[in-house]
């Protein structure tokens, strides 16, 4: 990767920097924590076809964020990924699994990283803490063992893929607070992690009780952030490469500019620093093909009336109107995507951020 395309990914001012796919409704997993549990295995997910026609009326952008249901229960997740590659020139495709299926994901881990090699595909395996507390949320009994010996064979892939990273997303919720700390530690002993991600719940959560926590338990949570963050870039910015060095820098900052977002927003019920540019440089695509500017309002444009031309979509009045509201009605959340997609735009915003305490 140039420096050139380093700083589009990181800086651009280009209209949109990141998509957010839900590829499928389809999930293996009954998570109490899921804020897409109302649309689940509904059977609505878009066919390649289509998929190929979003990606070809697409500009070039920078990351794809995939999310679901269950992607590796797609076939096809290579081919959808391709697409995007080809079309729309992506630097970074992010994919989340909860590891169930470790067969499946290794192969088509593998299949995107071999096919992909300009690529950098991070693949995060979602567990919440120890077996317990993991299966009590997950609510699939022997999954934990099952998502752990993912983990294990794609840390073990890194070897033959250096555009593959391999992270760990945690849940942060009431049942999850007590064992985040050593559960981080066990991490950090026995896995060679690239990044480990804590997941504040967020979304209409299949089971309201988990969003039951204070303000002492989330400083908690910000106080072992900041160690775990600070951990991984030491680690990461060992790389001998000036290029990753400063890949892991402009990562490790952005990653405290949310954090602080968060605090900021959650403890002292203060707005973020800098716009949100939902639906501007950061749009959702849901598993039935529905456009929206965020993944957290309602308001969305049916692609078909479009025949999935997202450009086409983005430019109609319906579109145009709720990225106004958004202006007009800030609604600030705590969305790490959102955070981190609008705040690239806005140098002052990342600075002042920064600074905060
Ligand atoms: S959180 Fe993810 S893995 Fe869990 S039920 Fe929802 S879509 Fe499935
Ligand atoms: S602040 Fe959050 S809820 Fe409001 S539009 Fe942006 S991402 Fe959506």
């Amino acid at each position: 990767m140039t420096i050139l395309k380093m700083w589009r990914a990181l800086f651009n001012r280009q209209q949109l920097d990141t998509l957010i796919f839900f590829i499928t409704d389809r999930c293996n997993s009954r998570c109490r924590s899921c804020f897409y549990w109302q649309n689940l295995n509904q059977h609505s997910d878009l066919s390649l076809d289509k998929i190929n026609k979003m990606a070809t009326s697409l500009p070039r952008f920078t990351s794809l964020l995939i999310s679901g249901g269950e992607p590796s229960l797609r076939d096809d997740l290579p081919e959808i990924i391709n697409a995007f590659s080809k079309h729309s020139s992506i630097s970074f495709v992010s994919i989340p699994t909860n590891g169930l299926l470790t067969d499946k994901v290794v192969m088509l881990v593998k299949k995107i990283c071999s096919t992909n090699t300009q690529l950098v595909v991070t693949i995060s395996v979602s567990i919440d803490g120890f077996e317990k507390t993991s299966e009590d949320i997950r609510g699939i009994p022997g999954g934990w063992a099952r998502s752990i010996t993912t983990l294990k064979k794609l840390l073990a892939l890194k070897k033959n893929f250096s555009n593959l990273r391999v992270a760990v997303n945690t849940l942060v919720c009431r049942e999850t607070l007590d064992t985040l700390t050593e559960f981080s530690d066990y991490l950090i002993k026995n896995y060679s992690l690239d990044a480990h991600n804590l997941e504040i719940i967020r979304g209409d959560a299949r089971d309201p009780s988990l969003k039951e926590f204070g303000p002492r338990e989330l400083q908690k949570i910000f106080d072992l952030e900041k160690k775990i963050h600070l951990h991984y870039f030491k680690k990461n910015f060992k790389s001998p490469n000036t290029l990753r060095r400063i890949y892991h820098l402009a990562i490790y900052l952005l990653s405290l500019v949310v954090m602080k977002t968060q605090r900021r927003l959650l403890l002292k019920k203060q707005p973020w620093l800098f716009d949100c540019l939902a639906g501007r440089t950061i749009m959702v695509v849901d598993s039935r093909g529905y456009l929206k500017a965020c993944e957290l309002r309602p308001a969305a444009v049916d692609l078909f009336h479009y025949d999935y031309n997202i450009t086409k979509a983005q430019n109609s009045e319906d579109f145009k109107a709720e990225i106004e509201t958004i202006k007009k009605t800030p609604c600030p959340c705590t969305h790490g995507c959102f955070i981190n997609s609008s705040v690239r735009h806005e140098p002052l915003g990342l600075i002042k951020t920064l600074l905060l305490r």
